[in-house]
């Protein structure tokens, strides 16, 4: 993913939605977390996030997936990842999935998808039944 390749030394992050006209959109948002931190974590700018959805919801689109990219680092979820993505047990996002973008020597070299049930992460299998 290029947005991904335009910083390889930081963790990218965003929204993968689908306008209301219909348009698939990868959107970034800034990572939150200090610069020190940044190369093995993210958190989505929380204003910059809910301006993106409230957008949605105005013109009837949706959160298709999060994505997010790793640094020199399997596209596997961190400890981390899975913890932030659940809110007492819930997927804080249900229905939408959670892409990490691997980079190494600032090239995207793979894509994971992976779905929030019950409490983990789990790798999407293509063409399985969700
Ligand atoms: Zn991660």
């Amino acid at each position: 993913m290029r947005l991904a390749e335009a910083h390889p030394r930081r963790e990218v992050c965003g929204l993968v939605v689908r306008r209301g006209t219909g348009e698939v959109e990868a959107i970034e948002i800034p990572n939150a977390v200090a610069a020190a931190q940044a190369g093995v974590a993210f958190e989505m700018d929380a204003g910059e996030q809910l301006k993106v959805v409230r957008q949605l919801d105005e013109e009837g689109g949706v959160v298709l997936a999060l994505f997010h990219s790793h640094v020199d680092a399997p596209a596997e979820p961190s400890p981390r990842d899975v913890t932030d993505v659940f809110s007492g047990g819930d997927p804080l996002w249900p229905g939408a999935e959670h892409l990490i973008v691997a980079v190494r020597r600032g090239r995207s070299v793979e894509v994971r998808r992976y779905r929030a049930v019950g409490g983990a992460l789990r790798p999407i299998v293509e063409g399985e039944a969700n």
